[in-house]
């Protein structure tokens, strides 16, 4: 445990050495960062900003802007981030959530115990175990560690997890070995998601990767 411990901070010593802090997640407010999180499953984040900003020059983009605005019209709005109906959809589920449970009011929501916030969230249709992670952390400050596509795809070449280990398995990795620290979350995952995008892609560019000598 020690040793996994001192592995995970070596790597992630390394990314920073090499990347430098990342300061994600680049948004004006934790709303912003809870829409963000819905609207990046399953597409790229250029896709993300260009309908987080329809929102915003709309002046939408606040709890009660969301509820108010008929499906139809978000769908439009938000089209740029793809699959714009499922995810109009989804997101009026979580505004309902937030209202239902929380009064509309994110700072109440984040004020819960975060472990149950995190079971009540995953009850809630369309937030998954990443995008929930998303918030918490992101949005949150909550210590809870995201697991997407880049940090399988890395930390199984690295041998250190199963590539089909499944959610829990793999975050588990982090929650069980590291401290509960949600600045050190924030910046491991921006750092892993950056490396994944430099060097670990699907078709990996080793040469010149900092990770090398730890890397199976
Ligand atoms: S050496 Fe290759 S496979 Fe290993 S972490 Fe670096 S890019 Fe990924």
């Amino acid at each position: 445990m020690k040793m996994m411990k001192e592995t995970l901070l070596r790597i992630f010593d390394l990314l920073l050495e090499k990347y430098g802090p990342l300061g994600w997640w680049p948004a004006d407010s934790p709303f912003e960062i809870c829409v963000g999180a819905i609207l990046t499953q399953n597409t790229n984040w250029l896709n993300v900003e260009k309908a987080i900003a329809n929102l915003k020059q709309e002046k939408l983009l606040t709890p009660h802007g969301l509820r108010d605005l008929p499906l139809e019209r978000l769908a439009a709005v938000i089209r740029p981030a793809g699959f714009f109906n499922v995810k109009s959809v989804r997101l009026k589920w979580f505004i309902n959530w937030l209202y239902d449970s929380y009064g509309g009011s994110l700072e109440r929501m984040f004020s819960a115990d975060w472990r149950e916030l995190r079971e009540e969230m995953l009850l809630v249709k369309g937030i998954g175990r990443e995008t929930a992670d998303s918030m918490l952390l992101y949005a949150g400050h909550k210590p809870t560690f995201v697991v997407d596509a880049y940090t399988v795809r890395l930390f199984s070449r690295l041998g250190l997890v199963r590539e089909n280990g499944g959610y829990e398995e793999i975050r588990s990795l982090f929650m069980d070995n590291l401290p509960g620290d949600a600045k050190l979350f924030n910046e491991y995952h921006a750092l892993i998601v950056r490396h994944g995008k430099e060097h670990c892609r699907k078709k990996q560019r080793c040469a010149g990767c900092i990770l090398h000598l730890l890397c199976r």
